[in-house]
């Protein structure tokens, strides 16, 4: 793994318009390839999986799209598609939502449609909409609380088509909340100098994803594909240029593995909070874009800059301790303390103010490292947040959700402290984007959390992210129908569909190995998400950073060789497995990502290095040698087709 701090785009090869018309790889038809435009079984169950998706309507959508071809090659099921999305959060279905003007679209998601990091966003999406506010205003504050890593023209952008973007999810049904003048009330959260924040009570990703979930079911040319997990992006090599031509599933209901082919992938698959053992992120959060674009010879960037949330719920405080351990922790959003919430100690000392003069709205870092700091120096496991001194009713109306989850563990937020802890919360970084969504890898756009496109230099603004992934989903559009035009129309589908070795199930190894992997895999993800915690958390060193690479290194050799031991094979898939193999990639890439950057700024603070540079440079982590990679998390499942 090549890691360096370089300048943004010089090491980018990027293109806005990346098409020029010329088929740059070709390839013959297989023989075994037979085409149907009949449904196979596993579309056939999809169908009916999903209440969302009525069945008659959606089945009639294959048999009368002729640009949806399902193969039968002899190895598996092979299905066609002009866009392929990977994720169904908000950045891959805003994007489906246009791209579906221009061809048939499949959206390939892990879990079910709604699962997504976006379901969970209380807080809601910032924009400029108040006259007393500026796009000035709302850049400088993203600046101010990227600790000015943020890429100047990327704010512009995002923040002056931030108002129209919003304006577009009204229009596709989405309700948010109104003041008493009839106007959208916009909320304030840490790090904002303006009331900003478009909302929906404290369930705006639910509201958001409701919305446009029943904008796709609504769309002939899009299909939903839940439980598809996907393991690899399928790709070509020539020469220094690669291209994507679509992506390996596992669907993890029938556990068959089915291969998307396209014309334009994006990939919109979200964050990796699940490399440590506390995060606000649902479970299907575990990286694996980050990982699969690293494979996949993309650049990778600022992976360094992990947010950790100030508050996230601290169950051991509450009087009602929950019966099983959380999935994900329960997040109290920022707009708390926008509100007037007040950080205490366990002593009921308010500490805010000693680290910063902004108190309670300092931006994330600032906090989550001020409780850190008293939590240490206090040996004191939690804080406590109050809110109880607002009226009640203006309470219940703005935080319905959380006044509901803490009165369910015996805990009425209208009269007493919330107690709260840090835990992960978003990836800064991700795949290294242009203006449009473009990468360098060639047919592969990419949006939302997954990306990194200079927006949130090193360290989020509060309800940027909603609004990022709105804002390039919509911008990744153009170039796509571009690509799909130009180089992507000369691609030779039917024949790539047989190109790359396929993915097996280990099912030959029998349910007893099997069941011994998965154990085993469980066991290895607790163990790495508990030293990225230790040693690779809201405070770091040199020192402890280097532990944690040998840590992690020795435990991913320890993996591989009980899987391999037990007749597991470098083309084999299963869940648990490739989810692990992700983990372990994105954790060394954060890992590498910390260590190269010799300065503390935004979130990533080390002791070593306790000041900023004056260079304000990005950290790039690009495509290694492939003699540098030896893990099995490191390398694609296929080998690569080289035309040269
Ligand atoms: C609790 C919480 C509160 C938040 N509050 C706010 C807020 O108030 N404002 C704000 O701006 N941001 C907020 N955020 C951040 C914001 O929600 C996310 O950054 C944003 O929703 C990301 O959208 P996305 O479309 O990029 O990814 P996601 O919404 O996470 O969607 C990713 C999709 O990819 C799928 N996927 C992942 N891996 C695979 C795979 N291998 N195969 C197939 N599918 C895959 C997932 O199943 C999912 O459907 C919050 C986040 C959390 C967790």
């Amino acid at each position: 793994m090549t890691t360096s701090i370089a300048a943004a785009h010089a090491n980018l090869h990027c293109r806005a318009k990346p098409s020029d018309g010329k088929a740059h790889w070709k390839a013959s038809s297989p023989s075994d390839l037979s085409f149907m435009t009949t449904l196979q079984g596993d579309s056939m169950r999809l169908c009916s999986s999903h209440g969302r998706w009525p069945q008659a309507h959606l089945c009639h959508k294959y048999v009368s799209n002729r640009a949806v071809v399902v193969s039968s090659a002899r190895a598996g099921t092979t299905k066609f598609f002009d866009f392929v999305i990977i994720g169904s959060g908000v950045a891959g279905l805003r994007y489906a939502l246009e791209v579906s003007k221009h061809g048939s679209v499949a959206i390939i998601t892990k879990a079910e449609p709604h699962e997504s990091n976006t379901n969970y966003a209380q807080g809601g999406v910032s924009a400029v909409l108040c006259p007393s506010d500026s796009v000035e205003n709302h850049m400088r504050d993203t600046m101010v609380a990227g600790a000015y890593l943020c890429e100047e023209e990327t704010v512009r952008v995002v923040c002056t088509e931030g108002p129209d973007r919003v304006k577009e999810l009204i229009d596709f049904g989405a309700s948010f909340d109104h003041g008493n003048d009839g106007k959208l009330h916009l909320a304030r959260e840490g790090g904002h100098s303006h009331h900003r924040i478009v909302h929906a009570a404290d369930m705006t990703g639910r509201e958001i994803e409701r919305a446009l979930l029943k904008a796709v079911s609504d769309d002939p040319n899009i299909f939903m594909f839940g439980h598809h997990f996907a393991i690899d992006l399928l790709t070509s090599q020539d020469g220094s240029e690669t291209s994507c031509h679509g992506v390996d599933t596992l669907n993890t209901e029938t556990c068959q593995v089915v291969r998307f082919i396209s014309k334009v992938t994006l990939l919109a698959s979200g964050g990796a909070g699940h490399i440590y053992p506390s995060t606000t992120n649902p479970l299907v959060a575990t990286g694996d874009g980050v990982a699969m674009a690293h494979r996949a010879k993309a650049v990778i960037s600022n992976m360094e800059f992990v947010q950790f949330h100030p508050t996230a719920l601290a169950d051991e405080g509450l009087p009602v301790k929950p019966a099983t351990k959380r999935e994900n922790a329960f997040l109290i959003t920022e707009a708390v303390r926008g509100d007037g919430g007040i950080l205490y100690n366990q002593s009921m000392e308010r500490f805010m103010p000693a680290y910063d003069e902004r108190a309670e709205l300092a931006p994330r870092d600032i906090v989550a490292r001020s409780i850190d700091d008293q939590l240490k120096r206090r040996g004191e496991r939690y804080v406590l947040l109050d809110i109880s001194h607002r009226p009640r009713e203006k309470i219940l109306a703005h935080f319905p959700n959380i006044a509901a989850e803490c009165l369910r563990h015996g805990l009425d937020i209208t009269s007493s402290p919330i107690p709260v802890v840090p835990a992960a919360h978003y990836m800064c970084g991700g795949v290294r984007s242009g203006l449009h969504g473009e990468t360098n890898v060639r047919g592969l756009f990419v949006a939302g959390e997954v990306a990194c496109t200079g927006l949130h230099g090193a360290n989020r603004l509060a309800s940027n992210s909603l609004l990022e992934a709105l804002v390039f989903a919509r911008r990744a559009v153009q170039p796509s129908v571009e690509y799909k035009a130009g180089a992507g129309a000369g691609v030779d589908l039917a024949a790539a569909g047989g190109m790359w070795e396929r993915p097996a199930t280990p099912a030959p190894l029998g349910g007893d190995v099997v069941g011994a992997i998965e154990r085993r895999t469980r066991e290895i993800r607790a163990e790495l998400q508990a030293a990225m915690w230790e040693y690779v958390g809201i405070v770091r060193s040199t020192g402890r950073l280097k532990a944690a690479e040998w840590k992690i290194g020795e435990l991913e050799m320890e993996w591989e060789t009980f899987l391999f031991r037990k007749g597991w094979k470098p083309n084999m898939v299963a869940l648990e497995a490739c989810e692990m193999r992700n983990l372990f990639c994105c954790a060394k890439l954060v890992l590498s990502s910390a260590l190269s950057r010799q300065e503390s700024r935004g979130l990533h603070f080390t002791v070593d290095f306790p000041f900023e540079l004056s260079r304000r440079i990005p950290t790039l982590i690009l495509p290694s040698s492939p003699s540098t990679k030896l893990t099995w998390s490191s390398q694609q499942l296929h080998r690569q087709i080289h035309h040269r």
